[in-house]
């Protein structure tokens, strides 16, 4: 196998989980790509060939679009988890679409190959059952987020979600797509943004928002994301502490692109 691929396995946080003979079991199927931004994953309906595991700073994102063509977020996903068939076994249609919101490699394993090694190995579908759990706290966390908590909060939930995904400091995202994430207008987004500038929270710069004070941006965000941060911690443990992001911040910081 490249070597490159190697050092991807130890870039997606459940791969990494993976101990001996379930990560070899897995290893031989997998796939490495690097899909390009905007690349669509899967559309809503169609069946999900592939389950694909976002590695280092890659960040996919599940949408739903209305009949009237607008669209929002449904759950963000980046080396923490996986996307497509998580739950599902195999080929079952997608309920959402799935994004590449920010390119970075990715290993991905066909459905059916997945749901056989899930079949032989009690620790894979231990793990896939709990990832799952998290997964489904992440979108409840963000229906009622999205029902009760004003633009500003939801706004810095998200760009918290994405900074622990992706573990750089700046956040390499238009206005134009955090409008679309969030299901507001660009204008009335970018009034929120400079709201939070002023606060020394973000600089706001093309096509980037930087974070400057996550502290500060966690205090001021509503509870949303701690809550859901605190339930993969809890439920995925060691695949999800402090140390996993922190070997991800590492790889994120090295790749990313100087401006
Ligand atoms: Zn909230």
């Amino acid at each position: 196998m490249p070597a490159e691929t190697n050092a991807s396995l130890r870039d997606n946080l459940l791969l990494e989980a993976l101990r001996g003979p379930d990560r070899d079991a897995i290893r031989p199927h997998l796939k490495a790509i690097f899909p390009p931004k905007g690349t669509v994953l899967f559309e809503a309906g169609e069946a999900v060939t592939h389950l694909t595991f976002p590695c280092r700073h890659a960040v996919v994102t599940l949408l739903i679009t209305t009949r009237d063509g607008r669209s929002a977020e449904t759950a963000t996903i980046g080396h923490e988890g996986a996307v497509g068939c998580v739950v599902g076994h195999g080929l079952l249609p997608a309920s959402t679409s799935a994004v590449v919101q920010i390119a970075g490699p990715m290993l991905r394993i066909e459905s059916q190959i997945l749901q056989e090694v899930k079949r032989r190995s009690a620790p894979i579908r231990d793990l896939f059952a709990r990832y799952a759990d998290c997964l489904l706290a992440q979108v409840l966390q963000a229906s009622a987020c999205n029902a009760l908590h004003p633009i500003e909060q939801r706004c810095l939930r998200w760009l918290l979600t994405l900074h622990d995904r992706i573990g750089s400091a700046s956040l390499p995202i238009t206005h134009e797509l955090l409008a679309a994430m969030l299901g507001v207008q660009r204008t009335y987004l970018t009034r929120v943004l400079s709201s939070v500038q002023d606060q020394g929270l973000i600089t706001v710069g093309r096509g980037r928002i930087v974070v400057r004070d996550r502290a500060r941006m966690e205090a001021a965000a509503c509870e949303c994301h701690g809550r859901v941060r605190q339930h993969y911690e809890t439920v995925l443990g060691a695949v999800y502490t402090a140390a996993g992001i922190d070997h991800l911040d590492v790889a994120a910081k090295a790749s990313e692109d100087v401006e």
